[in-house]
């Protein structure tokens, strides 16, 4: 068994689309491809999201340019008129229709769930599609029932040891053809839809991996591999070839964006060598993570986060910032679905540095005033670099003000304004 992820940027167009057939088509052995929401689909869900909970008639408009979107690469794929793709997605995005028609209701989370999950839904079954009429024999296999998640809507927590036994029965039932399923979506045994954060598709795809005991486990991307930096502002930025799935873990835990940082548990628990490749070039070497038992050197690597936040908080009542505390701290994060990228903490003050990002991050703000006299700086920059050394400090650091520099012996942060 071999797994495959396909984000939304190899899935974004007819022509991509048919490339990806034409990937499938080379290898021939049995295979979960792991399917993302077309393009920007994710982002267009979230805004139709929005729209809906201000009870903005704009929401209708909004789904037309959604479904536009989506025909446009139906038509360009299925130019006979009558292909059951065609229903299949009327009735979709009728149920969409339907939904935004009622008020929604209080739980946004799980509203967020239900919306926005149909990206993918509508994704794999036209990919699917496409595949056997291309002669590329599959099953489309419904995540919402193999991917058993509890009910943090949002950020659901996979339950493997209900999924495993589902996912394997699938497979057994695709005889020889692969499985396309969704990225990013699951479902709770009382059959509601979840999703599993942002970017999730890379997480599915590793417990995809995990749970059929894959060879290996393929996230085509649009770029070459892992690189050093990003290639949008650094063009001199190389490939990496190879990784250790530690090493990956934490690259991506300072927001490297290659891989979803929840990818690589699933797969380092069975050993599952994870390659990166690029769908325009998928004859290139790529990079590879996995157990690395020899030393290896590792060429400094560059992780920028915009938009961050500078957090300063102070018990209003002066007391240490100790355990209870800083646990109170951290259950407002978790609440409002707040990442944390940098701590540093004296007796009586705490700094944080967060993305400023999405809607709750001022009603996080609003509620820490309670009991915290509350300092922040907006619009700076998070800088780390691995393995780092002084010459890459001065090239990435000279001209701007630190305001926090945290040294580790891999890891070097700047907060730079
Ligand atoms: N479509 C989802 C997103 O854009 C999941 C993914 O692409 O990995 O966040
Ligand atoms: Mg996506």
């Amino acid at each position: 068994m071999i797994v495959f992820k396909f984000g939304g940027a190899s899935v974004s167009s007819a022509s991509s689309i048919r490339n990806l057939a034409g990937i499938l088509s080379g290898y021939h052995e049995k295979m979960i491809v792991v399917v993302s929401a077309f393009g920007k689909m994710t982002n267009a869900f979230e805004g139709l999201l929005a729209s809906w909970y201000e009870g903005s008639p704009d929401r209708f408009t909004l789904l037309g340019s959604i479904k536009e979107y989506h025909y446009n690469i139906i038509r360009e794929l299925f130019p006979v008129g009558n292909h059951p793709v065609y229903d299949h997605f009327q009735f979709l995005t009728g149920l969409i229709q339907q939904k935004l028609k009622a008020a929604p209701s209080d739980n946004y989370d799980f509203e967020y769930d239900q919306l926005v999950s149909f990206g993918e839904v509508i994704s794999t079954r036209i990919v699917s599609s496409f595949l056997e009429a291309v002669n590329i024999s599959n099953r489309w296999a419904d995540a919402r029932h193999w991917l058993v998640t509890d009910d943090t809507f949002r950020e659901a927590s996979v339950d493997f040891n209900q999924s495993g036994p589902r996912l394997k029965e699938l497979i057994s039932s695709a005889g020889p053809g692969l499985l396309v399923t969704q990225g990013f979506i699951g479902g709770t045994v009382d059959g509601h839809t979840t999703t599993l954060g942002r970017e999730g598709s890379d997480y599915t795809a590793a417990i995809a991996a995990n749970l059929s005991d894959a060879r290996s486990l393929v996230v085509w991307k649009d770029v070459p591999g892992i690189l050093t930096a990003d290639p949008l502002y650094f063009p001199d930025a190389e490939k990496v070839d190879e990784l250790s799935y530690q090493e990956a873990i934490e690259l991506s835990f300072y927001g490297a964006k290659v891989i979803h940082p929840k990818t690589i548990k699933p797969i380092q628990n069975k050993n599952i060598p994870l390659f990166v490749k690029s769908f325009i070039d998928p004859q290139g070497s790529g990079t590879v993570i996995h157990s690395v038992d020899k030393p290896y050197v590792l060429k400094p690597i560059l992780i920028i986060k915009k938009d961050q936040i500078l957090l300063s908080l102070t018990p209003r009542d002066f007391s240490f910032v100790v355990e209870d505390c800083l646990s109170r701290i951290f259950a407002r994060f978790f609440k409002y679905r707040i990442k944390v990228n940098l701590i540093q903490h004296s007796a009586i003050s705490f700094t944080l540095c967060l993305d400023n990002r999405g809607p709750f991050v001022q009603d996080l703000l609003e509620e820490m005033k309670s009991d915290f006299r509350v300092l922040y700086n907006e619009g700076l920059e998070l800088i780390t670099i691995r393995h780092y050394n002084s010459v890459v400090i001065k090239k990435h650091t000279a001209g701007r003000q630190v305001l926090v520099e945290q040294r580790s012996r891999n890891t070097v942060m700047f907060v730079v304004r």
